[in-house]
């Protein structure tokens, strides 16, 4: 990580790839190339009518779109709220980020690529990129970290079934960071690859990208709204990890008055290394990592900070730059819900609704909860929580908590 540029300077000095002083491109040379042509590959898409029909088809046949935004009436009738779910965790995979990665892999192949790298932390992205790879005959290569690997057996073993290869990142604290650290180095002397970066964060274009393809979300959600509630919602909440599904559901809802609210991992406290909340706990400031300026949990010396979330997805110790723009402009509101929340909202639903959120998504729902039992939402608000994924992954985490719990009472 470099030193945080002068955010009144950048602020003044905006181009593509900056959300007011956020953003940007802090990549060596030797990867400019790279995004550049990416980011001319992306522009082609999105003008191109025939790779727009492509897209929808796959989203349509493959992936299952459109999600349903599901009225939960039980809880919502429990809670005082009309609240709605946009349903991603319906999605082919069992999360948003397949939109992602599919779109990426229609942008790779039209580029004339024959080879995917991830990188993946929990292994949730790498499924998808895998997915995504194998339904295009296109070559995965994963990166991942060793101890994440170790952590994560099952979307190893999932990953390979679908044709990929996993590379051990042995580097640093062999997590997430250093998958990402190490799937780009690989990319740069590999002219045949492109880099397929799975949330709304790094050097541009992949923000932007990103985004765009998790747009659908919030497309989507807010015509249903329209046409199954009559009117827009009060709130829409989502978690935020990297940020692509949180802003993916705002996008569809920033020119209208809706109150947006992203929720981070508040983990186990507000003191470093207790949580991964870039707003709202202790250590997050301006910085630069992954090769975009954005908040990001460091040291008073500006090394980054090790983090803490009952939810590998959310574990991250930056954040998409969109995001911290929007926070910047008070356009949304950025919280925390801590793991034990978290824990209580996904037994909440799954015993009210039937649903097994994951413990990402469970997250947005535990803010809703508390702050509507403290009396800090209005009585009858109509909200959007974006449920961005399923809790099937996570039922080893939390048995595993509620055997302690029982253990400990
Ligand atoms: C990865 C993941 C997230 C966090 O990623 P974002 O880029 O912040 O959306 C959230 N929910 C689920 C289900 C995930 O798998």
């Amino acid at each position: 990580m470099s030193s945080s540029p002068d955010p009144v300077f950048l602020h003044d000095a905006p181009g593509p790839g900056w959300f007011g002083p956020w953003g940007g491109r802090f990549a060596p040379e030797t990867l400019v190339a790279n995004l550049e042509e990416l980011e001319a590959a992306w522009h082609d898409f999105r003008s191109d009518p025939a790779a727009r029909e492509e897209w929808d088809a796959v989203l349509r046949d493959f992936a299952g779109r459109p999600t349903p935004l599901f009225p939960a009436r039980r809880l919502g009738a429990e809670l005082g709220v009309e609240l709605w779910l946009k349903r991603e965790d319906l999605l082919h995979t069992g999360a948003h980020k397949l939109n992602n990665a599919l779109g990426q892999a229609l942008i790779a192949r039209r580029m004339g690529k024959t080879r995917i790298l991830a990188e993946t932390g929990a292994g949730q992205h790498g499924v998808a990129t895998a997915t995504a790879c194998a339904l295009l005959g296109l070559e995965c290569v994963v990166y991942m970290g060793a101890v994440d690997a170790a952590r994560q057996a099952p979307n190893v073993e999932r990953m390979e079934l679908l044709g990929a290869r996993i590379e051990l990142v042995e580097d640093g604290q062999t997590t997430l960071k250093d998958a990402v650290n190490a799937a780009l180095r690989a990319w740069v002397g590999d002219p045949e690859a492109h880099y397929l970066l799975g949330s709304a964060l790094g050097p541009h274009p992949f923000p932007t990208i990103v985004a765009g393809l998790q747009e659908v979300i919030g497309r989507e959600a807010r015509a249903q709204v329209l046409d199954q509630a009559g009117a827009l919602p009060d709130l829409a909440v989502a978690c935020v990890g990297g940020g692509s599904n949180a802003i993916g559901l705002f996008r569809g809802f920033l020119d209208d008055p809706v109150e947006l609210v992203g929720v981070e991992a508040g983990g186990t406290g507000t003191s470093p290394g207790l949580h991964a909340a870039r707003f709202s706990g202790e250590g997050g400031a301006p910085g630069v990592l992954h090769g975009c300026h954005t908040r990001v949990l460091q040291d008073a010396a500006g090394q980054v900070l090790p983090t803490h979330s009952i939810s590998a997805g959310l574990d991250y110790p930056a954040v998409g730059p969109e995001h911290a723009e929007l926070a910047r402009t008070g356009r949304a509101r950025y919280v925390a819900a801590g793991d034990d929340e978290a824990l209580d909202a996904f037994l909440r639903l799954t015993r009210t609704e039937g649903i097994l959120p994951a413990l990402e998504s469970s997250h947005a729902l535990a803010w809703v909860l508390r702050e509507r039992t403290a009396g800090r939402l209005a009585d009858g608000l109509r909200i959007v929580v974006n449920l961005s994924g399923r809790g099937d992954k996570d039922l080893h985490t939390v048995l595993a908590r509620l055997r302690r719990g029982e253990e400990e009472s």
